[in-house]
């Protein structure tokens, strides 16, 4: 009853790129309850994440003052207790801590990394790269994009012209087949997965490729439960078949193509016979697909990191990008390609230039006149025209000696990195860590100083969900203690550096971003907060924004997409007697990322309170382990003791191992090794040995 509340908030959903808008029910500063509302992604549906995962936000954990690291703290490492840090760090005020911070960063140029946030606004991604840029004369600064579609965004970039979804996941109301491939959206993207479900009900088509079973596979007209790391093998398999039946659109291809003629002789090598083998998908499968995909009205492709996380993700995409292409399937209602974004605003994020590579926009930092057009708007010296350093790439600088200091905004690649204890080496060797967070995460545990940030219901700022739907979010609550929002840290921080920022509101930086961000042109921050949500593309001030893009060419020379064909790379870490096994990441429905917000959720840890892996059952017989007790799982690594679940989803040479909990970090057995495109780590294929703990 509204009685019950002193006010409610409208606002977004604080954890997958599906971008739920909820409504805070907020009594004596606290949120308690949240309800969907009526955003053009959920229509007032959400998942339990959304539902029940807000108490983080009023958790004693929450930092509520500045700390720095004391002078007669124990060597840094993963040892400090959440409740009681002050064996290591000491309070201080906000003016001590942001000089002390600015002091160690100040004058360092190259020195100097940043990990930015997808959890952030994008005033705040825009802010932190602005901060970088402009503050240390180079392009150092990434953020988790680099572990998650880094490249299907390098491969969009190239191949569409456009790093973003063609049309919205909501567009397959209008589709009759559509493809789910290397994501598992019942757990990931639980909301999207309700439309999903809901197309199969009109007759709709889903065709599932996934190594492990997972909850769509019940609504699907073919489950493809292909070999790990055999993505390519199959597409071109598919592709082959619709260019030996002459299933394409031939039209389509001629109109808004190019390079097919490559690509047709490409598919030649991979006839579906032939790559059964590899793929273990057998060849009238694939023939039954690849009809049924071509032969649709209209049909949609969604991918999640299954495709991307691999050292041939970027190839992964480029098969996805061809079929699209081939097939006519892009830029109609019912049409496109959807890689599925993790974080609520990974996608705004990246927008906003939080990537070493790119400029808002994704305008290239080596283009002379892109770089003068924002130091125009910023009013201050060119910057490096050099691409930066990757997320990885900074950890190996930091053991090369060549980054010396780190600003990490929440981001906890303590946690979050592959081959984690190489990472959190790193991070234990860095002469500076500034870290701004709500918790003291597990790299706030390396932190040199630490300031106290905002959770999502504390702030205002804008987020942008994988359908590029800009949306607002509100304030609901006061942060607690003395903990800030995370722009005014920033701002506070960039002053003290000399930058002479001034800004005294999101809204001034969102007015700023516009000016170099032809995306948000027609999106006004007056509008978002009278309508909640815009799309960009947005053609007037009245458009709701386009669903669908790319109905008349391509934003690439000539208006036209590119085909690349690409070729079968094995997968980096191969399992061999010693490590036999094929490990494979990723989430659960109940638990975000490195745990550190839904872990402090009651009714999230309640429904999944112990690190867990998956295992075939007659893998559990044959090791001698009851579902529940422990494995031993190990790397060439590292090794993790856990509680091993039967599941018959995961085959029986695999485990599947979600990496939110820090008592048995998935990656301290991921591989490193990353896409040489995308520099994304192959967290979806590591060789490991399973024992009896
Ligand atoms: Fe939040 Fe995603 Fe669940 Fe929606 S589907 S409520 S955005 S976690």
């Amino acid at each position: 009853d509204s009685a019950d509340f002193d006010k409610e908030v409208a606002s977004v959903c604080p954890f997958c790129g599906v971008g739920c808008q909820i409504s805070l029910k907020v009594k004596d500063n606290k949120v308690k309850y949240v309800e969907g509302i009526n955003g053009p992604a959920n229509e007032g549906r959400l998942c339990v994440k959304g539902r029940f995962g807000f108490d983080y936000i009023h958790h004693d954990h929450r930092l509520t003052t500045p700390l720095i690291r004391r002078d007669d703290a124990p060597a840094k490492g993963l040892n400090v207790d959440p409740g009681s840090w002050d064996e290591v760090f000491r309070e201080a005020s906000w003016d001590e801590a942001l000089d002390f911070a600015a002091k160690s960063l100040k004058g360092r140029g190259r020195e100097v990394a940043g990990f930015g946030s997808a959890k952030c606004t994008n005033e705040e991604a825009y802010l932190f790269q602005k901060m970088i840029r402009q503050g240390f004369g180079h392009n150092n600064v990434d953020h988790c994009t680099r572990l998650c579609h880094a490249s299907s965004v390098a491969a969009l970039m190239e191949n569409v012209g456009s790093g973003a979804v063609t049309a919205t996941f909501n567009e397959i109301e209008n589709a009759d087949v559509a493809i789910v491939i290397g994501a598992n959206p019942v757990e990931n993207h639980p909301v999207a997965a309700t439309y999903f479900k809901q197309f199969t009900k009109r007759g709709g088509k889903l065709i599932v490729m996934d190594p492990r079973g997972q909850g769509l596979r019940r609504f699907a007209s073919h489950m493809l439960q292909f070999r790990p790391g055999t993505d390519v093998a199959m597409l071109n398999a598919i592709m082959h078949v619709i260019v030996e039946e002459g299933l394409y659109d031939e039209q389509y291809i001629k109109a808004y193509t190019e390079n097919w003629e490559a690509e047709k002789a490409h598919l030649k090598d991979f006839p579906p016979e032939a790559m059964a083998a590899v793929c273990g998908i057998e060849a009238e499968v694939l023939r039954a697909v690849a009809r049924t995909f071509a032969g649709a009205k209209a049909g949609m492709i969604f991918w999640g990191m299954g495709v991307s996380q691999h050292i041939h993700g970027t190839d992964n995409s480029l098969c996805l990008i061809s079929l699209a292409l081939m097939t006519g399937h892009v830029g109609r209602p019912g049409t496109g390609l959807h890689p599925l974004r993790g974080q609520n605003n990974v996608q705004g994020a990246s927008d906003a230039g939080l990537i070493p590579m790119f400029l808002p926009d994704y305008q290239p930092v080596d283009d002379d006149g892109v770089r003068s057009a924002f130091t125009e708007v910023w009013g201050s010296d060119d910057f490096s025209a050099e691409k930066g350093l990757t997320v990885t790439e900074i950890m190996d600088a930091v053991h090369d000696g060549e980054i010396k200091a780190m600003y990490v905004l929440g981001e906890n690649p303590a946690m979050s990195d592959p081959d984690v204890d190489d990472a959190r080496a790193a991070l234990a060797k860095l002469d500076h860590l500034v870290v701004q967070d709500i918790f003291l995460t597990e790299t706030a545990n390396y932190a040199d100083v630490i300031l106290p940030a905002s959770a999502f219901a504390e702030k205002s700022g804008t987020v942008t969900n994988t359908n590029r739907q800009v949306q607002m979010g509100r304030p609901a609550v006061t942060p607690p203690g003395e903990a800030r929002e995370d722009w005014w840290i920033e701002v506070e921080l960039a002053k003290r550096l000399g930058l002479g920022w001034n800004y005294t509101s999101p809204a001034e930086v969102f007015a700023e971003m516009k000016r170099n961000m032809a995306s948000l042109d027609n999106i006004t921050w007056d509008r978002l907060a009278q309508e909640n949500a815009v799309t960009y593309p947005s053609l007037s001030e009245t458009d709701p924004g386009q669903a669908i893009v790319f109905s008349e060419g391509f934003p690439r020379p000539e208006g036209r997409a590119k085909f690349t064909p690409a070729a079968i790379v094995a997968p980096d870490d191969a399992p061999d007697d010693a490590y036999p096994m094929i490990l494979t990441t990723g989430r659960q429905l109940e638990h975000w990322h490195t745990g550190s917000m839904t872990r402090r959720s009651k009714v999230l840890d309640g429904l999944e309170p112990e690190a867990n892996c998956s295992l075939h059952p007659s893998t559990l017989r044959r090791l001698g382990v009851a579902p529940g007790e422990h494995v031993r799982l190990s790397s060439k690594r590292g090794s993790i003791e856990i509680m091993a679940r039967a599941d018959r989803a995961v085959a029986p040479d695999m485990v599947f191992l979600p990496f939110a909990y820090v008592e048995a970090a998935a990656n301290i057995l991921t591989n490193p090794a990353v896409d040489p495109y995308g520099k994304i780590p192959e967290f979806k294929f590591s060789a490991v040995r399973v024992e009896a703990a």
